[in-house]
């Protein structure tokens, strides 16, 4: 039932970043990967549903498609039932007695295996997993499916030790401790598909604190996510601490977030569908147990703000990758820029030098820079945002779609003199950028306007060589952005580095790969133990005078 018995002060080793692989041509890291990309594209994966270790298949399944190559079947995948959903539950409350009993350094050695399976064997697998199905090149495949999930997995675990030593004082007379107890239910992880690492961080961090989970992810991402949880199972995760539960989003959720012990939700993707979740918790308050822990980081809109004084090579440089690298679909990708009047000229014909370089196409060719969008569906709206741009601003680079083959959208800088236009408002989540030139003389004020324009606050970059600008532009847009850069493109958080999370509509910023997204997922029992009890009911004051 409980684990072995172990005297002693563990300690974890100390955790480092992954190193990032180069892939660069001729590396023998590269010819690996060509290989497990041509056996993996080649072979159509059936993905069941698993309930306390059970595979399950419902004959009911979507498909997973390459986006470069949308005719191209990568997988199957059964989607669960409703009755499924709730077998999982149940599935989750039997393997929880055993887990949340066991010492936690056992349950952080099965994320530290993991993480050393990912940095060998499995590497290949989901960076090539990662290509195909979410059409990342292998940079950007090695930074998110490999090294991003490693140093989460090595971190967490880091993290969780620090934590746990975090105990109340104490005296000769009582020892105070805090019991960092797991949530009592279920935690529901839904996981989006933009990031590999966020799928195989958002079950396992309330694993690793004693809970259990069902993962349900986004149906894009279907093919790296089984492969993780693959890989979880070679690493010893014992059956029922993660179900793994495809199927119809609304479906699964409608049982999982009614459920009586639904004890939290870890959740990444869109502002709307988090915004429904609590919704929906928030009608059934009557019901828990407890009350949920919801935790969830959504969407942005995130802007570059540059002062007359900024190096123009280097604000252009963060431009075009902070808006174009995975195709803009990242939370964090810059989505509006602020460049002043005197600078927009040659910082244009720079961007414009730079993106005419960039190729695009699909990512088994490693000379393309961007590749496709996500699917059909980002395709028609991100193709709807750029008609409307053709008449209501103006297109500077860029602006074409092409799906005959994959969901290719061209890299597209928009430009517009209206701080209000759409374009600068609402999150696209794609290769698009709106640029607004602003008068030199208008800096303050245009800092105010990057502040209010977008009900979001994720990321932010302000590019400035004049040092009271940047105290400026840091102090007025505080609330602007949960990660804020200075200098740098607004992309590309290192766990460890530059905790994530944003504020107002970008999410509940319990900043994930820190020790504050750990906090959510136990809940303190406080225990005083007396050495020294009273023996006598009166206190002093009530002697003779
Ligand atoms: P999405 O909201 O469409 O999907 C996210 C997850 O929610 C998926 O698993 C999906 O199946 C599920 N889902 C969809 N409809 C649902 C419903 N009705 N009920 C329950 N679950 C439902 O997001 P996406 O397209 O996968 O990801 C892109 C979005 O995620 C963008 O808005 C982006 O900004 C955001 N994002 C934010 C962060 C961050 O850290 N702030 C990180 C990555 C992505």
């Amino acid at each position: 039932m409980s684990s072995a018995s172990f005297d002693g002060a563990r300690r974890v080793p100390v955790a480092v970043n992954e190193p990032v692989r180069s892939y660069a041509p001729h590396s023998p890291e590269r010819a690996s990967l060509q290989a497990r990309l041509a056996t993996m594209a080649a072979e159509t994966v059936e993905i069941p549903i698993v309930i306390g270790g059970k595979r399950l298949h419902t004959g009911d399944c979507g498909t997973v498609t390459m986006p470069c190559d949308h005719q191209h079947v990568l997988a199957t995948f059964h989607k669960a039932t409703p009755a499924m959903v709730h077998d999982a539950i149940a599935s989750c409350a039997a393997a929880k007695a055993e887990w949340a009993s066991w010492r936690w350094e056992d349950r952080a050695a099965v994320l530290l295996r993991a993480a050393e399976l990912l940095t060998t064997s499995w590497r290949d697998t989901l960076v090539a997993a990662t290509m195909l199905g979410q059409a990342k090149t292998v940079h950007q495949a090695e930074i998110d499916a490999a090294c991003e999930l490693i140093d989460f997995w090595r971190f967490n675990v880091q993290f969780a030790q620090e934590l746990y030593a975090e105990q109340p004082i104490s005296d000769h007379t009582m020892w105070n401790q805090l019991d960092y107890r797991s949530l009592e239910g279920f935690v529901y992880a839904v996981s989006p598909f933009n990031f590999t690492a966020i799928g195989g961080n958002l079950p396992t961090a309330p694993a690793l604190m004693g809970n259990t989970v069902i993962w349900k992810p986004g149906a894009t991402v279907m093919l790296s996510s089984w492969y993780l949880y693959l890989l979880l199972e070679e690493a010893g995760l014992p059956p029922g601490v993660i179900n793994f539960i495809p199927g119809d989003p609304a479906a699964i959720s409608d049982v999982a977030l009614t459920h009586r012990d639904l004890a939290g939700v870890h959740f990444t993707g869109s502002t709307g569908v988090f915004n429904n979740m609590w919704a929906t918790i928030g009608k059934n308050m009557d019901h828990y147990r407890s009350y949920p822990r919801i935790v969830g980081e959504t969407g942005g809109k995130d802007f570059i703000v540059a002062h007359p004084s900024a190096d123009p090579q280097a604000l252009a440089v963060g431009i075009v990758r902070g808006a174009f690298e995975y195709q803009g679909q990242k939370c964090s990708a810059a989505s509006r820029a602020y460049v002043p009047k005197s600078m927009w000229p040659d910082v244009k014909a720079r961007c414009i030098a730079m993106m005419s370089e960039m190729k695009q196409g699909d990512v088994r060719d490693m000379s393309n820079f961007v590749a496709a969008v996500i699917d059909q569906k980002a395709f028609t709206r991100i193709k709807g945002y750029l008609d409307d741009a053709k008449t209501s601003a103006t297109i500077v680079a860029g602006g074409e779609c092409d799906d005959s083959v994959g969901w290719f959208v061209q890299p597209t800088i928009v430009e517009t003199n209206d701080p209000a236009h759409r374009m600068l408002c609402e999150e696209i989540f794609g290769p698009v950028i709106t640029i607004h030139p602003y008068d030199d003389a208008s800096w303050s004020d245009i800092l105010t306007t990057v502040d209010a324009t977008s009900p979001y606050a994720l990321t932010g970059a302000v590019f400035a060589r004049d040092r009271a600008a940047i105290q400026e532009a840091s102090n007025v847009l505080r609330q602007s952005a949960g990660n804020f850069y200075i200098n740098d493109k607004p992309t590309g958080a290192v766990v460890g580095q530059q905790p994530f999370g944003g504020a107002r509509g970008s999410g509940t910023n319990d900043t994930a790969g820190s020790k504050m997204n750990l906090l959510r997922w136990t809940s303190v029992r406080t225990i005083k133990e007396t050495f020294a009890s009273p023996t006598a009911w009166r206190y002093p004051f009530l002697g003779a005078e």
